[in-house]
């Protein structure tokens, strides 16, 4: 099924803090889906969303239905649902629905620095999710333990989208691999492990991605932190001096690479120059 381009119009619409309607000159309405079976009746639908295609692939479906939404939450979906009563009606007939997406690698800590950490290379989630279906993003670790609150406060904590983050191992994140680096004869686990455990709400991961290294203590420290804590880790691309394979060895299940297919210049991506699947990728 193809996207496609609509110009209707409507106002975005909060619902459920996380929760988003979008149209206009969108591709995807994302929604969250809190489907309750209880019988709704008509004059109690505060919104209803008529005839979209729902991709809700949680609750296996992929249908034409309709959508009843009563303070913030939504109530019944089925294939046909009385206007009777409802507030506002909106055709979506020709526009897909589903639970808001997830971009699970983003870098948003904005601020005043050039680069990424707390700088200007960072976007505002706020600026580019919602028009996109987007109701949740990860920051991959624009912020280690040391940054982590003021991250925190000035952007977790002010955003629409929700947002979560892998935490950098090394203590500044993201401020350039050699800035990064300076701490790296010094990695701060402990203090890490509690900032962890102190905002286990948003904390999903541990991320390294910039080590001109050849020793693998970082890299090591960051996946026995993640793993301990529950979490994956999250590796990206700019780890010069480890074959990916050598990588996806250090890794195990569960853990996240990224950049995967690109071809950039500091590691090989897992397919071969036939785009086939490289064998110690699928073994890993
Ligand atoms: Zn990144």
């Amino acid at each position: 099924m193809g996207f496609e381009r609509l110009e209707f119009s409507i106002s975005q619409i909060n619902m459920n803090g996380n929760c988003f309607i979008q149209t206009g000159r969108t591709l995807v309405i994302g929604i969250c889906l809190f489907i309750s079976t209880q019988y709704v009746a008509a004059q109690e639908i505060d919104l209803l969303l008529k005839g979209g295609h729902v991709i809700d692939p949680k609750n296996k479906i992929s249908a034409k239905m309709d959508i009843a939404i009563h303070k913030g939450i939504i109530q019944k979906v089925a294939s046909n649902i009385s206007e009777k009563g409802a507030k506002k009606v909106v055709d979506v007939s020709r526009m897909l629905v589903s639970p808001g997406l997830i971009d699970i690698h983003t870098h948003v800590f904005t601020g005043p620095n050039a680069g990424f950490g707390h700088g200007s290379s960072s976007v505002m989630s706020d600026d580019f999710t919602f028009r996109a279906g987007i109701t949740t993003v990860v920051d991959a670790g624009t912020s280690g333990y040391k940054t982590f609150p003021l991250f925190k406060e000035q952007i977790i904590d002010r955003s629409r989208t929700r947002v979560l983050a892998y935490l950098n191992v090394f203590a500044p994140g993201m401020v350039g691999t050699a800035a990064e680096q300076e701490d790296m004869q010094a990695l701060k686990i402990e203090e890490a492990d509690q900032t962890i455990k102190k905002y286990s709400d948003n904390i999903v991961g541990v991320k390294i991605g910039h080590y001109s290294g050849k020793d693998w203590k970082p890299f090591d420290a960051a996946a026995a932190l993640a793993h301990a804590n529950g979490r994956p880790l999250f590796v990206e691309c700019h780890i010069t001096e480890f074959s990916l394979e050598d990588q996806l060895n250090h890794m195990k299940s569960g853990d996240i690479i990224t950049h995967a297919y690109e071809n950039v210049s500091e590691r090989m991506p897992v397919v071969d120059e036939n785009g086939m699947v490289r064998p110690f990728v699928l073994d890993a």
